[in-house]
């Protein structure tokens, strides 16, 4: 094993693929009726999870989120092992955010306790809609009244925090349906909501749905309006918008999320996981922009492969890239580096500090970017805000505009540097 001595600390991604039944506009990898892989699966995965702790120098946590897939599907005895792995596989401070994604139905008085006692700390709840007739259109296995009954028992069995996702732009879905989703939201007794547009992702049934006419294409502008009606009564009920999608109230910012916009190192296990390992202390090979690196997707192929890996040497670009269970890896050039820090800044509502790009980067933003930056001040899609760089209000409904004018410009950089 690599002889580290202060690892760079991470945050920690696990990837769980089970949902009961999969909802027809998912395209996340995750799988229904594959329930006999669960126990396989959770001896593969704290293998994963022990040998990445080794291979690492065990560094500190910074969150741990379980994600997926229907975390709050698997048994207790499961969830508690893999805490109980990684807590032996990496240092893992007390105060740190440890969230589990639920969905309602699991949400049993017995289960959330065991998940308490397991150490998750936040409960990340797949609402969706107040809705019964929208939760069915979207396939979810749960009521209105479940969602609310799992809220009430997260408190109730101790959770700290408790976070629930809502969509927008259902096909069909009118205005005032959304307003009333919206408003039992703002009213409930969560610190976090998340807010996601549905997209119609393509090999979904949804989308084949709307495609042959059986559903109603979602409405774009509709779905904008809802989007400046949960900003107004989420604001109203006290929930502060730090990013384009999320809420939170009192400061309970998704810590987890934040180290994905803020381009923090992540280590994600489990089929399908991303990473990304920032060269440091202890992972001087990886080079200042490290490497960003994905599992591959079949949950039976990940437990073949991952069973018996025993990493050794040092952590390099090669040796992440010869991982048993990695498909893809790349080593992230300075300009990729640059427009990745542009893309996942902006859509925090603070955006992306000049000063500290600089010191990263060795220029400022407008130096880097001066046609991108130039373009979206133009537009109104971008502000200075006190050396930063942010969207303006009404930039936050049409972020991509600005996001793809900084990733071309990065990549067009990237590859003139690559040729010359
Ligand atoms: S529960 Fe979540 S992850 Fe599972 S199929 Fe539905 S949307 Fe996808």
């Amino acid at each position: 094993m690599a002889g580290v001595s202060t690892p760079t600390p991470l945050a920690l991604y696990v990837h769980i693929p089970f949902c009961e039944t999969k909802c027809p506009y998912c395209d996340f990898n995750t799988y229904a009726a594959i329930e006999p892989l669960m126990p396989a699966y959770v001896d593969a995965l704290t293998h994963e999870i022990a040998a990445w702790g080794a291979w690492l120098g065990r560094p500190a946590l910074t969150s741990v989120f379980f994600g997926g897939g229907t975390p709050s599907y698997l048994s207790p005895a499961h969830l508690a092992k893999l805490t109980e792995a990684i807590g032996a596989a990496f240092a893992w401070p007390s105060s740190i955010e440890v969230t589990a994604e639920a969905n309602p139905g699991d949400c049993t008085p017995e289960k959330l306790r065991a998940m308490r006692a397991a150490g998750f700390n936040r409960l990340s709840i797949g609402v969706q809609s107040f809705d019964d007739a929208e939760l069915r259109l979207l396939g979810r296995r749960h009521s209105a009244d479940d969602a609310r009954a799992a809220v009430r028992g997260a408190r109730a069995a101790g959770f700290e925090r408790v976070s629930i996702d809502l969509m927008l732009g259902l096909p069909g879905q009118p205005l005032d349906a959304w307003a009333r989703s919206i408003e039992e939201a703002a009213a409930l007794d969560v610190d976090h909501v998340s807010v996601y547009a549905l997209t119609l992702e393509g090999g979904t049934p949804m989308e084949a749905d709307v495609g042959r006419g059986a559903l109603p294409e979602p409405d774009a502008d509709l779905a904008a309006d809802m989007y400046l009606l949960a900003q107004e009564r989420l604001a109203a009920a006290g929930f502060a918008q730090y990013e384009i999608s999320n809420w939170a109230k009192g400061g309970m910012t998704s810590g987890h999320n934040l180290a994905y916009w803020e381009g923090r190192p992540y280590l994600g296990v489990g089929p399908g996981a991303h990473s990304h390992l920032l060269g440091g202390a202890g992972l001087d090979a990886l080079g200042p922009h490290g490497v960003r690196f994905a599992n591959l997707k079949p949950p039976r192929t990940y437990i073949e492969r991952v069973s018996s890996w025993q990493p050794s040497g040092a952590v390099s670009a090669a040796a992440l890239a010869a991982a048993p269970a990695v498909e893809t890896a790349e080593e992230i050039s300075a300009a990729t580096a640059e427009g990745e820090t542009m893309m996942m800044g902006l859509r925090l509502n603070e955006g992306v500090s000049d000063a500290a790009f600089r010191e990263r980067f060795g220029a400022g933003i407008a130096e880097r970017f001066p046609g991108p930056v130039a373009e979206c001040l133009e537009l109104r899609l971008l502000e200075w805000d006190g050396g930063r760089l942010r969207l303006t209000e009404g930039g936050r409904l049409l972020g991509n505009e600005a996001f793809v004018r900084f990733v071309a410009a990065a990549s067009e950089a990237s590859a003139s540097a690559a040729g010359a």
